[in-house]
């Protein structure tokens, strides 16, 4: 019985595109290849930027390309409750302060890392952020499966971050710790735009006594003047009618190297294919279009 237990967690703010099919390649065939589990988990906790019908397309495409996952489906908007433990936990340990300098009073600090400015606030204030109190030097070191070593002084590089918002929405960053722990995630093979999430998320980790799972970043697709695909640059959505190619592409910009023939076989025998022949050392830094 394998112990790995991997998660695909898609932002539903629109289609899947080129890039998050790599992701999702990689993290599925890392999970399958080591006879582990893979989990789906769809990350609405913004609900102002997440919608249903873009879930429900995520989803279907997933199908269509034979991504299939274990167990039921997670919504982060479901499990507030799970982040109301955790924040209260923090707060029990002196771990958060409550912060309601406005956007605009941020702006003028003219410093992209936090002044402190409401640190002697430890107890709740309506209409204030949580942000978690980040002692001086404090810096966390990881190994990552693609990047290798990564130290971040998060004192310095981040300062004390969100975790619950003024708008009364809880951060990424700590219902994505809740919810790997609370699922027993062991891998977390995800998108390198996350890379420099990642100090942050072992820290909340490590002061709610979790384990830190392993982290593989998988790099992100970048067109020739280096700019980031995503919607706003021109990625397209992913579309059904060729997903064999496509999928034949993702694992080819992975650096597998599948055979020219299987593209034209059915996305199940092109994932059977991938499963027996993952080399996760073989993923790129780099990918370029
Ligand atoms: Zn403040």
């Amino acid at each position: 019985m394998s112990t790995y237990i991997g998660r695909f967690a898609p932002s539903p703010t629109g289609p899947l595109h080129v890039g998050s099919l790599l992701t999702a390649v990689a993290s599925w065939c890392d999970a399958r290849a080591a006879h582990g589990q893979w989990l789906l988990r769809i990350e609405d906790i913004d609900t102002t930027r997440c919608h249903a019908e873009a879930a429900e397309h995520i989803i279907r495409t997933l199908e269509h390309y034979g991504l299939w996952w274990d167990d039921q489906i997670v919504y982060q908007s479901q499990r507030h409750h799970y982040y109301q433990d955790a924040l209260a936990v923090l707060q029990q340990q002196g771990d958060i302060f409550w912060c309601v300098c406005s956007r605009r009073e941020l702006a003028e600090t003219h410093s992209p890392i936090y002044t402190g400015h409401c640190r002697n606030h430890p107890h709740y204030r309506a209409n204030a952020a949580a942000r978690v109190l980040i002692p001086p030097n404090t810096s966390v070191t990881f190994h990552d499966a693609v990047f290798g070593e990564i130290r971040e002084n998060i004192a310095q590089e981040v300062g004390d971050f969100v975790i619950y918002r003024r708008d009364g929405l809880f951060a990424y960053q700590l219902a994505v710790v809740v919810d790997d722990a609370e699922q027993g995630i062991t891998h977390v093979v995800r998108g390198a735009d996350l890379l420099d999430n990642t100090a942050r998320q072992i820290y909340l980790q490590q002061r709610l006594l979790l384990p830190s799972p392993h982290y593989a970043h998988i790099p992100l697709v970048v067109n020739h003047i280096g700019e980031k695909l995503s919607k706003q640059t021109g990625a397209t959505a992913l579309t059904w009618d060729n997903a064999n190619v496509q999928l034949w592409q993702a694992l080819t910009q992975l650096g597998q190297c599948p055979p020219d023939t299987l593209q034209f076989e059915h996305c199940e025998q092109i994932l059977n294919w991938a499963i027996l022949h993952w080399q996760r050392d073989n993923i790129p830094k780099q990918f370029i279009l």
